[in-house]
């Protein structure tokens, strides 16, 4: 079945089908949780014959996580969407990109082990978890993760996957949502975005406030991204006039110290991921807001 799928601002486009070799799998490593802001990231890969760009493949800024990766990681320069990612005749698509149903279902979760799944989220369905996927295949490299330093004790430590952009939380947050609309679906490449709500002043750039880039979606009363020039990963959102920040918990090198509230706009939720978390589901904004 052809699929189809794009980045938050429609720049990137593509198509694929799907075909019986290929597969989908749910990965929490610290690198995808970083550079897409999620929990986790499903992807979907197809042959890279079965793979073609409809639009801007070549507008896509890529780059490597580690010295030591073996694939390149792809982001839209001008919405910060983490894009198709090409390594050895194989083209892996962020499932969260696509515009409908692949017809397909993820069958595992890999890099589940503590080292990479954050504490703040739990695998709750019942598909095989596999701790750490580099032992199945020895050409993925360790994911290496970043541990902060100087960070007060009250604070809240996040950065990004290049380590250019380092900021602190100052104040605790005031909600956290695991949020399906159909923008946080595209936005991180993700089956959802998980979203820390504080208020403004609590976001505190440390380095690299410099390098960030941002894309607002037009017609949104609120909706930007907020993202690091260099490796595309999702930073603080900042919303001054309503006194607000939203934080992509995937960012974050320290605990929240907050545990999802909700799964929120649940109706919008992609074909690919039921939910199973047990939280409340709202099927749009939650009634008492989001804070
Ligand atoms: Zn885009
Ligand atoms: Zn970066
Ligand atoms: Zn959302």
């Amino acid at each position: 079945m052809v699929t189809t799928g794009s980045c938050l601002c429609g720049d990137i486009r593509w198509e694929c089908d799907p075909g019986p070799e290929s597969d989908m799998h749910h990965c929490h490593c610290s690198i995808c949780r970083k550079a897409h802001g999620s929990a986790f990231v499903t992807f979907l890969w197809v042959d890279v014959s079965d793979f073609r760009w409809l639009a801007g493949g070549h507008v896509l800024v890529r780059y490597r996580a580690t010295p030591a990766s073996v694939y390149e990681r792809s982001f839209c320069p001008r919405c910060g969407a983490a894009g198709p990612i090409e390594t050895a005749g194989r083209v892996y698509m962020p499932a969260g990109c696509l515009d409908g149903d692949p017809g397909m279902r993820p069958d595992r979760h890999i890099f589940t082990g503590p080292q990479h799944n954050p504490s703040w989220f739990s695998i709750t369905d019942g598909l095989e978890q596999v701790d750490d996927f580099h032992l199945r295949s020895p050409s993925l490299p360790i994911v290496e993760s970043h541990t902060p330093t100087d960070v007060p004790a009250e604070d809240i430590a996040g950065s990004c996957v290049c380590g250019t952009v380092v900021f602190h939380i100052t104040e605790a947050f005031l909600k956290v949502h695991h949020c399906h609309c159909q923008r946080c679906q595209k936005g991180r490449a993700a089956a959802h975005a998980t979203n820390g709500i504080g208020r403004a002043r609590a976001v505190k750039f440390i380095e690299g406030e410099h390098n960030l880039s941002e894309y607002k979606v037009p017609h949104a009363e609120f909706f930007k991204q907020v993202f690091c020039s260099t490796c595309g990963s999702l930073m603080p959102e900042v919303y001054a006039e309503q006194d607000g920040c939203c934080v992509s918990l995937g960012a974050l090198d320290t605990d929240p110290r907050r545990p999802p509230d909700d799964n929120i706009f649940v109706a919008y939720h992609a074909p690919w991921y039921e939910i199973t978390d047990g939280l409340t589901c709202y099927d749009e904004a939650p009634p008492g807001g989001y804070a």
